[in-house]
C-alpha cells in the first residue's frame, strides 16, 4: 500500500523549531518511501486559532522548503470545518454505549482535554460514569454543561512504534476514561485526530514523542470506530540547556525569529544534523536529505536544540 503522511501543525502560534523537525521527518518519512502528504490544520480550537495564523504556519512550512500532495486552507482540511466527521464519529460511539457526559470541574477538564497528555495527567477516576439518572438531571437543572468521556476498556493495548518499539499502557489504568468533546462543544484532539487520519487515509504517523502516550487510545478509538490504525512513528523532543522542552514560549526560536536568523538552507540543515542525518549543520534543502535518510540514524534520547 502506498505510504500517506500528514503534516498536522495546530496554528495556536508560530511554528518552532520542534514543530519544525516534526514536519521535517514526517515529510521524509513520507516521501522517502514515494508517498503522498496531506496537510491537516489542527485549528479545533477558535479561541487560539484564526485563518491568518494558519496562513502563516504554511508559509512556514513553504519557506522551509516543504511541500504536500493535498490540504491546505482550502476545502476540508482544516478541523474547524470538519465537525460533521466527528459528529458522525461521536454518534457512533454512542449508539455502542460508549460515551457518558462528564460534569466535573472546568480545570479537570481542561487538564484532560489537552492534547500533550500522557506523562502527568490525570486519569480520569470514573466518577460521572457512575451518577444515578437523579444525580445527573439535578447537575443539569443546576446548568452544568457536561463534557463528553469515552469508556475505555480494561485492557492492555500495545502500539508498535516505528522508531521506539513497542509500546504498551493499560487503558482503564494509564489513560483512563478520556474526553471526546469539550463541555463548549468543541471537539477534543484525540476524536479528531483518530477521525481524520482515518478519513483521509493516513498510514504513517510521525509526530513529537510528547504524543507516544495518546497512541495506545488512538489506536484503541480507531479500530473502535470501525478503522485500521496507522503506523506510529514518533521522534525525540528538542530539549534546551536544562532538559526542558522546547515551548512556543521560547519566542527566539520561533519562525518570526527563526526566518530572521537562518537561511532556508540553513535552517534545513540543523534540523538534519538534530536528526542524526548530517555529521555537521550545513545548508541543505530537504529532499537532498532523502537518499540519507533513515529511522536508525535519529536518535532516542531527546536531542538538545543548541545552535554551532
Ligand atoms: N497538531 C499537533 C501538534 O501540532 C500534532 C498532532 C498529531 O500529530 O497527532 O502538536
Ligand atoms: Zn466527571
Amino acid at each position: 500500500m502506498k505510504v500517506t503522511g500528514r503534516l498536522a501543525p495546530s496554528p495556536s502560534g508560530r511554528m518552532h523549531l520542534g514543530n519544525l523537525l516534526s514536519a521535517l521527518l514526517a515529510w521524509l518519512d513520507a516521501r522517502s518511501a514515494g508517498g503522498r502528504l496531506i496537510l491537516r490544520i489542527e485549528d479545533l480550537d477558535p479561541d487560539r486559532c484564526d485563518p491568518e495564523k494558519a496562513a502563516r504556519v504554511i508559509d512556514d512550512l513553504r519557506w522551509l522548503g516543504l511541500d504536500w500532495d493535498e490540504g491546505g486552507l482550502e476545502g476540508e482540511y482544516c478541523q474547524s470545518r470538519r465537525a460533521r466527521y466527528y459528529e458522525a464519529a461521536f454518534q457512533k460511539l454512542r449508539d455502542m454505549g460508549l460515551v457518558y457526559p462528564c460534569y466535573c470541574t472546568r480545570a479537570e477538564r481542561l487538564a484532560a482535554s489537552a492534547p500533550h497528555g500522557g506523562e502527568g495527567e490525570p486519569v480520569y477516576s470514573g466518577k460521572c460514569a457512575r451518577l444515578s439518572e437523579e444525580e445527573r438531571l439535578a447537575l443539569e437543572r443546576a446548568g452544568r454543561r457536561p463534557a463528553w468521556r469515552v469508556r475505555v476498556p480494561d485492557v492492555n493495548l500495545s502500539v508498535n512504534d516505528g522508531h521506539y518499539g513497542p509500546y504498551t499502557q493499560n487503558l482503564r489504568r494509564d489513560c483512563g476514561d478520556f474526553i471526546v468533546r469539550r463541555s463548549d462543544g468543541v471537539w477534543a484532539y484525540q476524536l479528531a485526530v483518530v477521525v481524520d487520519d482515518a478519513l483521509m487515509g493516513v498510514d504513517r504517523v510521525v509526530r513529537g514523542r510528547d504524543l507516544l502516550p495518546s497512541a495506545p487510545r488512538q489506536a484503541w478509538l480507531c479500530r473502535t470506530l470501525g478503522y485500521e490504525p496507522p503506523e506510529y512513528v514518533h521522534l525525540p523532543l528538542l530539549v534546551d540547556k536544562a532538559g526542558r522542552r522546547l515551548s512556543k514560549r521560547d519566542r527566539d526560536l520561533d519562525m518570526g525569529a527563526l526566518r530572521e536568523r537562518y537561511t532556508p538552507g540553513e535552517l534545513t540543515g540543523l534540523l538534519g544534523w538534530y536528526a542524526g542525518l548530517l555529521d555537521q549543520p550545513k545548508s541543505v534543502e530537504p529532499k537532498d536529505l532523502l537518499a540519507g535518510f533513515s529511522w536508525a540514524k535519529v536518535p532516542k534520547n531527546d536531542i538538545p536544540a543548541g545552535c554551532p
